[in-house]
């Protein structure tokens, strides 16, 4: 089985023609919200996948703490692990968009700002019945460590997708089996741009010689590349119609954990993984973008 801690979001998102100027008010004509976070994305990604698969982290005492934890339930995570903190809202992000698709965001962390040892508690008893921590970095960076710390301890794999990117400790990458930055992050992480394969060869033997055990470079539309100590190649993406390619990098974590759990090779994980990504790509939304393991099966066969 698979634990994901992390975050857990509702985007609110208005659709205007432009945005309103300081003390104005503009009509918009639309109003979508969609379930989001990156740890949650990646729950019903790897749910939705075939895993067995649990999540912790914190929703807050609102109207959105319930959705968002209906929404995960229907997708058959296992939501005993996320706690309510009823003095603080759920993590939102309210968005506009304007005519030419430009968007302006106000995130508010909430609930998943106020995680602590509760949480990293939770990962571990959750981890006595699981082969693998997956994390990002959208609660506090010392619950993560806690948490990795003891998935190390138990000998469970730990899967770290550094984003959205800020500064993390060393010892987050040494403790991680599997690291998966996109370009943005990974271009953080080792300090020189990465843009392509040959800059996210050098970025992933730079984890490597950091102390992750395996590095995945998300390429977007080139796909991925990967390496470890004693074997590195690319997948190659699989050509779609991109529609939105919100949360894709989180199906394609979703699947990977899913695959590795499930002892495949890293090299039929990451081609799973890629499929995934590209099937998210071609839907809107984040979690209802989420491929179940019979599409990605089925895109792979076509
Ligand atoms: P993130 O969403 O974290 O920024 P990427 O954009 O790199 O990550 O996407 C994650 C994975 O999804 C990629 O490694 C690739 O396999 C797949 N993917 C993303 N965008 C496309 C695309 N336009 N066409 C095909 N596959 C894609």
């Amino acid at each position: 089985g698979i634990v994901v801690l992390g975050g857990i979001n509702m985007d609110l998102v208005t659709y205007s023609d432009r945005f309103p100027s300081p003390g104005e008010t503009v009509v918009g004509h639309r109003f979508l919200t969609y379930a989001g976070g990156k740890g949650a994305n990646q729950a019903v990604a790897a749910a939705r996948m075939g895993g067995r698969t649990s999540m912790v982290g914190q929703v807050g005492g609102d109207l959105f703490g319930p959705q968002l934890l209906d929404g995960l339930r229907e997708a058959g995570v296992d939501v005993s692990g996320i706690a309510i903190d009823g003095g603080e809202t759920s993590g939102i992000a309210v968005i506009g968009v304007d005519g030419s698709a430009q968007n302006r965001i106000v995130q508010v962390l909430g609930a998943n700002s106020t995680c602590g040892a509760a949480q990293a508690e939770a990962v571990a008893s959750a981890l006595t019945d699981a082969s693998t921590l997956m994390l990002q970095l959208e609660v506090p960076i010392e619950v993560s460590l806690a948490s990795a710390r003891k998935a190390n301890a138990m000998g469970k794999t730990v899967i770290l997708d550094p984003g959205p990117v800020r500064p993390i400790p060393e010892e987050l990458i040494e403790l991680a089996d599997v690291i998966t930055p996109n370009e943005t992050e990974a271009a953080a992480l080792v300090g020189f741009p990465v843009d392509g394969h040959g800059a996210a060869e050098r970025a992933a033997e730079e984890l490597l010689r950091r102390g992750a055990r395996t590095a995945i470079i998300k390429l977007g539309s080139q796909g991925a590349i990967f390496a470890t100590g004693w074997q590195g190649d690319t997948s190659t993406a699989f050509p779609v119609e991109a529609v939105d390619t919100v949360a894709a990098g989180d199906a394609f974590n979703g699947a990977l954990a899913v695959c590795l759990a499930e002892g495949r090779s890293l090299e039929r994980a990451v081609m799973l993984a890629c499929a995934a990504g590209a099937l998210a790509v071609t839907t809107t939304g984040a979690q209802d973008s989420m491929p179940t393991r019979a599409e990605v099966v089925a895109f792979l066969g076509r």
